[in-house]
């Protein structure tokens, strides 16, 4: 399957170029050319199959031109060796737990199909991951390409300016993954990364490619979570009317739902969840698309002033703002709201919300109709927020097992400047 760009001005790729290359050369997001239709009867017996199982069909609608069965079978049954659970919470309202995998977030699922998908392309050379990361992206690229042959990965993180728990997510992995500490801010971290994708010496040195979020191996796998849920709804009767709430910051995993939906997923509509960023929910409002300079929320990983996504979903949509807000409505929340939305969940229900899957509880709790069921995306544990969380209920969280593994290694990093001749010099080195 060829892979168009949305600004439509560079040549169209091959599934490995688009992989290998992240972006098109017209700064334009890579789109697959068609979507095929899952069949009927995929959706008929979906209840009786596993995630795996169910995931595979939806990567090899994807995938299956491009990558022989078995090798596609492998990847994703090694992307996904733990649980999504679809949980009750409250009435008619259910939690798509993304919160199981190795850093507690649903960007691991990417993460790992990426990996695997790039080793499988770039056969025996080693290729170079640079990732510049403000948290939460830098552990689950790191942990999802940890120990895949073949690719090593750098993950450029500002000093000072992550959380103690981030930090040990990445820097504490050894192997295959090189922390490279910043004397900076994320942007010189963001800076460094795209010199040296610029910079011929260091290219020629070493092949090196980007793990970032618009990917289409990364974001277009975070379909499975969709039809699993669904699966999930159907096996206990409650599948119909069914309407999917996304905590939304790129638009990435939201964008992969409505592939999902054009693949024949029976949703009948999408609600996509913000924080104070309200870029998005704007332009439902208004049809007008007007990207600004994000504010920090205490969701910060939905902090996103101008979403990377949005070239996609307009894509999907033929450019048409009626179309868009057929199958998507929006909802925005302050601070203050999330906040409350924590409390009032953990006391009426007993269910400990993340910032993030608050927003989605929230605009379920408000939105839904009485015919309808809803599901929204906890798209990370609380523990990972765990002072904020803390702050706010007043209880004490527990830090799962996992992520308690992580702080009692031992953090290894290379401190560098924010100079692009430091850190040239350094890979020139490696
Ligand atoms: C990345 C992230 C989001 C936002 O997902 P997008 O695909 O960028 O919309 C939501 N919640 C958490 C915890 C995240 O890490």
């Amino acid at each position: 399957m060829n892979y168009y760009s949305t600004n439509g001005k560079a040549p169209i790729a091959t599934l490995e170029k688009a992989v290998v290359k992240g972006l098109a050369e017209d700064r334009g997001l890579y789109m697959p050319e068609r979507i095929k239709n899952l069949p009927q009867e995929f959706f008929d017996h979906i209840e009786e199959l596993s995630f795996q199982e169910i995931a595979y069909q939806v990567a090899d609608a994807f995938f299956g031109e491009d990558v022989p069965a078995d090798k596609l079978k492998q990847i994703v049954y090694d992307t996904l060796s733990f649980d999504t659970p679809v949980v009750p919470v409250k009435e008619n309202i259910f939690s798509l737990e993304l919160f199981h995998g190795p850093t507690l977030a649903f960007k691991d699922v990417g993460a790992r199909f990426m990996a695997r998908l790039l080793r499988y392309f770039n056969g025996e050379d080693t290729v170079n991951v640079l990732v510049a990361t403000s948290g939460d992206t830098g552990s689950a690229v790191a942990n999802g390409f940890l120990g895949v042959e073949g690719v090593h990965v750098y993950v450029l993180y500002p000093k000072g300016k992550v959380s103690l728990i981030q930090e040990y997510q990445f820097t504490t992995l050894g192997h295959n993954v090189t922390a490279l500490e910043v004397d900076g801010v994320f942007d010189d971290c963001q800076a460094l990364v795209k010199n040296a994708f610029m910079d011929d010496e260091l290219n020629r040195h070493m092949k090196l490619t980007s793990a970032n979020s618009i990917n289409v191996a990364r974001f277009l796998p975070q379909s499975f979570y969709y039809f699993y849920a669904y699966s999930q709804m159907k096996k206990r009767g409650l599948a119909d009317n069914l309407v999917v709430c996304v905590p939304s910051g790129n638009f990435g995993n939201i964008c992969s739902a409505l592939f999902g939906k054009k693949m024949g997923l029976p949703v009948k509509r999408f609600i996509a969840a913000n924080n104070a960023n309200d870029v998005f929910y704007k332009y439902l409002q208004t049809g007008k698309y007007e990207p600004k300079d994000s504010v920090q929320t205490i969701a910060n990983a939905m902090d996103v002033g101008a979403p990377s996504n949005f070239a996609r979903i307009l894509d999907l949509y033929k450019g048409s703002h009626d179309a868009v807000c057929q199958d998507i409505s929006g909802a925005t929340y302050s601070d203050v709201q999330i906040a409350d939305t924590i409390r009032e969940c953990l006391s009426e229900t007993g269910y400990l919300l993340d910032p993030h899957g608050a927003c989605g509880y929230s605009a379920l709790k408000e939105g839904l109709k009485p015919d309808e069921k809803g599901v929204f995306l906890e798209t990370a544990h609380p523990a990972k927020f765990k002072d904020t969380v803390e702050r706010i209920t007043g209880k004490v969280v527990e830090i799962p097992p996992r992520l308690a593994a992580f702080m009692k290694g031992t953090k290894q990093s290379v401190s560098i400047s924010k100079e692009f001749t430091d850190f040239k010099l350094y890979l020139l080195n490696q």
